[in-house]
């Protein structure tokens, strides 16, 4: 037998013992896991440098983590609570409620963009719920794959949760196997692999995918903050963000002013030369600085637009004049350039949205109620943040998750526990009285039926 369906058989074992059910033996796991995060914070710091040249700062919000830890950790007793529900009258006299139970061995697949906080955040989950867990990080981020090995080895069990390095071999080998949910973060392409691969097993998903997450600006907002805000949500791990803004759809009235406040705000955050800057981020790999490049290469930037192929450093970009037939406005950019796309009417903006693929995130800058509330009704996305960018993804009390090709199901939370929980229903009936109403022979019965069920 090889080692990964070995690995598997060894959790599985281990579930069946119910060591996994207990409340208590949960927070205990969740408690190792927080001494294990802030024992490790440098070196996960460190790797995040590594693997994308990532400032020491934005690798601490990837530890923002332990806030959902945390919250874990205050709610989780009142989370595996049975919720009582009303039984109907005809099962009386009867109780009936909503039991969560953990559903055994779950497989975590992360990407490499946020390759810390993408496996730990599910993790929490998994542990709340009460399952055994195998992660799988990705091998395009092998320094914080190395740091989550060692964290995880140091910390459990194997039998109990297990890291499994390695690539898309690896990643097919494990999909292979028989797992009880499976949970992955990536892009719609391998998503669709990872579901045909559940699909031989009718093993349950969790997909966290991408897309084009659009931003609109209306009039009267205060440029100078929405543009640090864009600024940020876009440039930071250089665009390589899941919910970042991936294009802006402004009035047209404030198009001109809005890209010299984004000028300001990144020479704000850069410098005048950002290739210089510790702060900013470099592109993962060859293969996405090129395809970056590539996508550059029609277009006349109106901010930014270098390129250093050494370095993968593509200098935060705005492009202006860009058509809803352009070939930037495809498939996610996943980099730091930003293309900005002009409205005179907001109603025609939001149709051409409507458009493209349901996308994980909508963004409006807008104080006019009534526009906030027309795009909060008339569109369709995973999230939406009105005046700001990304920061919805740390909220950790909202379901986070996609809809459409971005994503397949929620976590976060509460939405994490559920997710990894199965929602047994319970009806307990009383062994008497006995009702004969039900029972054959049913002659003489049909009209009291009817009668009971409103159709006569
Ligand atoms: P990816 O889909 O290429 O890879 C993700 C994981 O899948 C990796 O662990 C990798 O080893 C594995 N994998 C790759 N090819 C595979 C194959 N053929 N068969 C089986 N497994 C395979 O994604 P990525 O490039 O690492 O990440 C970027 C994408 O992830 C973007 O589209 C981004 O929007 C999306 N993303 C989504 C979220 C979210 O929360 N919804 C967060 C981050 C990234």
């Amino acid at each position: 037998m090889s080692a990964i369906p070995t690995l598997i058989q060894r959790q599985r074992t281990f579930f069946n013992t119910g060591n996994t059910y207990p409340v208590t033996f949960r927070i205990e796991q969740l408690k190792h896991l927080k001494q294990a995060i802030l024992k490790h914070q440098h070196a996960i710091a460190a790797a995040a440098k590594a693997d994308l040249g990532r400032p020491e700062f934005e690798a601490y919000f990837e530890m923002g983590v332990m806030a959902e830890l945390n919250l874990a950790l205050k709610r989780l007793k009142k989370w595996v609570k049975p919720k009582r529900v009303a039984p109907q009258v005809e099962h009386l006299p009867a109780t009936a409620w909503i039991q969560p139970e953990p559903l055994g061995v779950i497989l975590v697949i992360a990407p490499w963009n946020y390759p810390f906080q993408l496996m730990i955040s599910p993790l929490i989950g998994t542990i709340a719920a009460g399952n055994c867990t195998i992660l799988k990080p990705s091998e395009l981020a092998p320094k914080t794959s190395q740091v989550i090995t060692t964290l995880i080895k140091e910390t459990f069990d194997s039998n109990y949760v297990a890291v499994v390095e390695g690539g898309v071999k690896t990643s097919q080998q494990l999909l292979a196997e028989k797992f009880d949910h499976i949970f992955f973060t990536g892009g719609p392409q391998v998503g669709r692999i990872v579901m045909a691969a559940a699909a031989e097993h009718l093993t349950p998903i969790t997909l966290e995918l991408g897309g084009k997450s659009p931003c609109i600006v209306d009039v009267g907002v205060r440029l100078d903050y929405t543009a640090k805000r864009i600024a940020w949500g876009k440039f930071i791990n250089a665009g390589q963000t899941c919910l970042a803004p991936d294009y802006l759809v402004v009035d047209r009235r404030i198009k001109s002013d809005l890209i010299k406040h984004l000028q300001q705000a990144i020479h704000a955050f850069f410098g005048e030369d950002p290739v210089q800057s510790p702060d900013f981020a470099r592109i993962v790999n060859d293969r996405h600085f090129f395809r970056l490049q590539n996508l550059l290469s029609t277009e006349t930037p109106v901010i930014g637009g270098q390129t250093i192929p050494e370095e993968r450093y593509i200098a935060p970009t705005v492009i202006d004049r860009v058509s809803w037939d352009s070939p930037i406005m495809e498939d996610e950019i996943f980099g730091p350039i930003l293309p900005v796309l002009q409205y005179d009417d907001i109603d025609e903006a939001i149709s051409q949205i409507k458009i493209k693929p349901k996308p994980l995130a909508f963004y409006l800058f807008s104080n006019n109620p009534q526009i906030q509330d027309k795009v909060l009704h008339s569109s369709s996305s995973g999230t939406i943040c009105f005046n700001d960018t990304v920061l919805q993804f740390g909220a950790w009390n909202l379901p986070f998750g996609g809809v459409g090709t971005s994503g397949i199901g929620k976590y976060h939370g509460q939405a994490s526990f559920d997710t990894f929980s199965n929602q047994k229903s319970v009806l307990k009936r009383h062994i008497w009285p006995d009702l004969p109403m039900r029972y054959p022979p049913y002659r003489g019965k049909l009209g009291l039926l009817k009668k009971f069920l409103g159709m006569g």
